[in-house]
């Protein structure tokens, strides 16, 4: 049976306290019990608490956009994954492009990340994805191996690991992979985790990038597609609820 979806909805540095809180509002009001897919909303990190305590109780999880590898220090803006998950956050993202891009992320620190946020009992959603000129040279299949190798730490379960395939050019572009294409990034993804857990099958594949109530259902039917990572679309309460309920 395939796992449950999850779909993830990623604010990035957008909002601000009072629109928050209101989305935060909107979700849950509109919500209803939702037992076909899990929620999760990734909030900027000034607001988690807010968020949370219009959350609390409720079947939307709250996760982080990031978080340190560290476990404490000088690190100066940065956030640990202990921080996130003394607030109640139950995921946390790393390997996003834009971090890997703004922050010279490289494998090596995403995985430290994702292992951070297991030591803390965190669910790392790692993201890997290739970029336009890496999909122009057809590397796309050997691009996502060598990072879903270098960034996803061994022995994680389907309870503990989830992986976001988000192609770099698909993010905050409107454009987005054939659902061909698509399957044969999550099959070779689902593949390679095989190396990594025995629990492979289990794990939360998501398809992220343009993901939008107009494509939501060709896109989360394709085989190995267990839920999505929405970016501009989960600003809007209804969008984000017209995607999870496309499921
Ligand atoms: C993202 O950045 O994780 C993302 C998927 O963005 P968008 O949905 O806006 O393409």
């Amino acid at each position: 049976m395939a796992p449950r979806p999850l779909i993830a909805g990623n604010w990035k540095m957008n909002m601000d306290l009072a629109g928050s809180e209101a989305l935060a509002k909107d979700l849950l009001g509109a919500v209803g019990a939702a037992a076909k897919f899990e929620m999760t909303v990734c909030p900027p990190a000034p607001y988690l608490a807010a968020v949370l305590g219009v959350l609390e109780g409720s079947m939307i999880s709250v996760g982080g956009q990031d978080c340190h590898q560290n476990a404490s220090g000088a690190h100066t803006g940065d956030v640990s994954a202990a921080m996130l998950a003394d607030l109640g956050c139950a995921y946390v993202i790393v390997g996003h492009s834009e971090r890997r891009a703004d922050h010279a992320e490289s494998d090596a620190v995403v995985l430290a990340k994702a292992e951070a946020a297991r030591a803390n009992d965190l669910i790392p959603i790692v993201c890997v994805g290739e970029t336009e000129a890496e999909r122009d040279a057809g590397r796309t299949l050997d691009v996502v191996g060598t990072q879903i190798r270098g960034s996803v730490p061994e022995g994680l379960t389907g309870e503990t690991l989830v992986v976001a395939y988000e192609p770099v050019w698909a993010i905050g572009t409107g454009r987005t992979p054939t659902t061909d294409d698509v399957a044969a990034v999550h099959a070779h993804i689902r593949s390679v985790l095989a190396e990594k857990t025995g629990d492979a099958a289990n794990v939360r594949l998501l398809y992220g990038g343009s993901v939008k109530p107009a494509n939501a259902t060709e896109l989360m039917a394709v085989n190995n597609v267990n839920g999505a990572l929405v970016g501009g679309a989960s600003l809007k309460a209804g969008d984000f609820l017209a995607i999870a309920r496309s499921t």
